[in-house]
């Protein structure tokens, strides 16, 4: 039988969590600075959430959400973390006991896509939320803290590009304009546009067919249909993000793939390092009448979400030497329970321990311990006990020597600490491997 994942779907292996928790590292640090904390909610909500919040004419509801009946449920692996979130805010009723709410995510989301680099079926997001403030204040501190998470991470091209969809009223003389644009050109539209126009034209602006794009080339802008109110919201995010010097673009035909969106819309678009057509690392907008819709109090609200795989895609970041783990070998049976001590007491000072109890011989140990990238090995053979020794070998100089049994921990932390000492003995800077830390 030949086992595989689950096609789109990934696995993340040992070695490349260390970019993965440096990546959240950076993201929660960023979040917490600005006042946002963690939420988790759960990875399956009831299908009607997503069909309700997302829009039943859109890509992510049409055609790519996995779900399935269970116990007179149906139920839906989240496409995506707001409406869930959402869901969880109206649920616990934050809204009556605070009177803003500032929430972050990190976790797999599921879509049916056509798997390609950058796209997966399985792909990890983190994300926020910000409930109960209108903007445009919060709109353009949002959209910064993003360019400087983006810089801290080491993306080195970026573009930020913004728009407005409105409110209610503009919405609504835009669908109208943009029906009357698209009509005449509806027998070229793709089959899918065709169908779409009438119900949810804003879904032609996204669709990716060729011929879509290069009729809605021409398509009548939004800012164009924004009412005094929207105009006035969008001029003041512009303003703000010019005091504070965040570089943007607008781009007036930028609608966003779900329904919910109202007035700000914002995404950032990676280039270069290994991201190649899906380069959209960030997307973002405001939703002031989720909430509402979904039975709770009319609560303005901004959120974003950006794609892990797509951010690590777009970084450079080196990957993390396991430099500091200590690979302890017993060699022969009396020295087996010194080295069980020897490890345990290691971990209780915080050093990462491994203890080879499979044994042979001291070749075969070293070779172990170099393929794990272990810092020292510690050998404790049998005569090493009787005099009440160990022999640690430094595995990046290769050099060797002899170290008490009673005071082991101790001197390994120092030389863990000290700085690494060239092959032949030559101190770049700190102690030689004999005297670090002898007292
Ligand atoms: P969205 O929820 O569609 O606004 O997407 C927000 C971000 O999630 C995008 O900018 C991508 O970085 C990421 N993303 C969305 N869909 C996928 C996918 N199928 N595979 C990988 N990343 C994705």
């Amino acid at each position: 039988m030949n086992l595989r994942a689950v096609k789109g779907m990934n696995d993340i292996l040992p070695e490349e969590m260390g970019k993965w928790a440096h990546v959240e590292r950076i993201f929660r640090q960023t979040l917490e600075l600005s006042g946002f904390r963690e939420v988790r909610t759960p990875v399956v909500e009831d299908t009607s959430l997503f069909v309700r919040s997302m829009g039943e004419v859109t890509d992510v509801v049409e055609k790519e959400m996995y779900s399935f009946s269970r116990h007179d449920d149906e139920l839906t692996l989240r496409p995506e973390g707001t409406a869930g979130a959402a869901r969880a805010f109206l649920e616990h009723k934050v809204h009556s006991k605070e009177p803003l709410t500032r929430w972050y995510y990190i976790g797999p989301m599921f879509r049916g896509e056509r798997p390609a680099r950058g796209r997966y079926r399985q792909f990890w997001q983190a994300g926020a939320e910000l409930y109960g403030d209108a903007g445009p204040v919060s709109d353009a501190e949002v959209i910064d803290m993003l360019a400087h998470l983006f810089t801290a991470l080491g993306v080195k091209k970026f573009d930020v590009v913004i728009n407005s969809l409105g409110g209610a009223p503009s919405r609504a003389r835009y669908r109208d304009a943009l029906i009357a644009y698209l009509t005449p050109h509806k027998a070229s539209l793709s089959a899918e546009s065709q169908r779409r126009l009438d119900r949810n034209p804003f879904r032609v602006l996204d669709s990716k067919a060729e011929i879509d794009r290069k009729i809605c080339e021409d398509a009548p802008s939004i800012l164009e249909s924004l009412d005094d109110d929207d105009r006035a919201h969008f001029d003041a995010l512009r303003r703000h993000l010019d005091a504070l010097g965040t570089r943007y673009v607008v781009d007036p035909r930028m609608v966003r793939g779900l329904d919910y969106y109202t007035r700000t819309l914002f995404e950032i678009k990676g280039e270069g390092g290994e991201l190649g057509a899906q380069n959209t690392l960030c997307g973002g907008g405001r939703y002031d009448n989720l909430i509402g819709d979904l039975g709770g109090p009319k609560t303005p609200c901004i959120g974003f979400a950006m794609g892990l795989e797509r951010l690590l895609l777009a970084t450079e970041l080196p990957t993390e030497p396991r430099s500091n783990l200590v690979y302890v070998a017993p060699l022969g049976e009396a020295a087996l329970p010194h080295a069980l001590r020897l490890g345990r007491d290691l971990r209780a000072r915080g050093v990462e321990t491994i203890v080879d109890g499979k044994g042979q011989k001291i070749k075969n140990m070293l070779h172990r311990a170099s393929a794990l990238d272990a810092r020292f090995a510690v050998l404790l053979g049998d005569s090493e006990i009787e005099r009440g020794i160990v022999r640690v070998k430094d595995l990046r100089t290769e050099a060797q020597d002899d170290l008490p049994l009673a005071g082991a921990v101790t001197l390994l932390i120092d030389r863990l600490a000290a700085p690494v000492v060239g092959p032949a003995g030559t101190a770049s800077g700190g102690p030689g491997p004999g005297d670090a830390g002898t007292p």
